[in-house]
């Protein structure tokens, strides 16, 4: 349909300005990021440390804003290995933890079997379980706890990011992974799009199940490799 079509004319055309544009933003945030850390090291006056730690952290915001829109110009994995995902999935949740704690979030993490066996890009699945993971904790203000798990069940590594945030409510579930579906004064609503995209690209699948003020659960089914 029509619709369908714009989305892909416009994703189109969004690939091919953050591939000229992404390297050439990256380059002087480095700088202005180095600049910045070494003015805090010996800045005595509490505001003005303040005001670094405010400049950090936006020229953070920016370098994860021009990140995704570096994977929208290269959707396609790269580099596909054979890997255990317990070990991934537990890197992804040890560089989470401080931020959650901060935030009153526990995040538990439950696997059945110890060696689950995927094709994947490592780097992209680490960004898609990044993606749910700060989804999660965006969706709960107050604090909560996370449930990770991964199990295997036919021929498939199930793995769900569960959390007791707000939920989402049922006219919105469809507009999920939609292109600037964002419903966050600073979202930029290309997580779970990207995400998805790069699911697909591994041949895996992707649910979510959700209660208003209960909670939402992402899904993700991934090939099992046997060998
Ligand atoms: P962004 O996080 O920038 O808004 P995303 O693509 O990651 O973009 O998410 C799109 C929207 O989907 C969010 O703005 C939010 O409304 C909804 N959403 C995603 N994950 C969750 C979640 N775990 N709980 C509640 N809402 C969610
Ligand atoms: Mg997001």
């Amino acid at each position: 349909t029509e619709e369908i079509i714009n989305r892909q004319d416009k994703l189109a055309a969004i690939g091919q300005l953050a591939a000229g544009v992404a390297h050439e933003i990256r380059n002087p945030l480095t700088s202005m990021k180095g600049y910045a850390e070494f003015l805090t090291l010996d800045e005595k006056d509490e505001a003005r440390r303040e005001y670094l730690d405010i400049i950090l952290d936006e020229i953070e915001r920016v370098d994860s804003i021009v990140e995704d829109f570096m994977v929208l110009a290269k959707p396609k994995p790269e580099l596909m290995e054979v890997k255990n995902i317990v070990p991934v999935m537990k890197n992804v949740l040890s560089l989470l933890e401080f931020e959650a704690k901060k935030q009153k979030i526990n995040i538990n993490f439950e696997y059945r079997e110890a060696l689950m066996k995927v094709v994947i890009d490592e780097n992209r699945m680490k960004q898609v379980l990044l993606n749910f993971i700060k989804n999660a904790v965006e969706a709960m203000p107050n604090g909560g706890t996370i449930n990770v798990s991964a199990f295997l069940e036919d021929q498939q590594v199930h793995l769900s990011i569960a959390d007791t945030g707000v939920g989402i409510p049922e006219e919105k579930l469809k507009k999920i992974g939609e292109p600037f579906f964002t419903t966050k004064e600073t979202g930029n609503g290309l997580g779970l799009m990207i995400s998805f995209k790069i699911i697909d690209s591994h041949n895996g699948k992707v649910y979510v199940e959700s209660e208003l003020n209960k909670g939402t659960t992402f899904h993700i089914l991934l090939p099992h490799h046997s060998d």
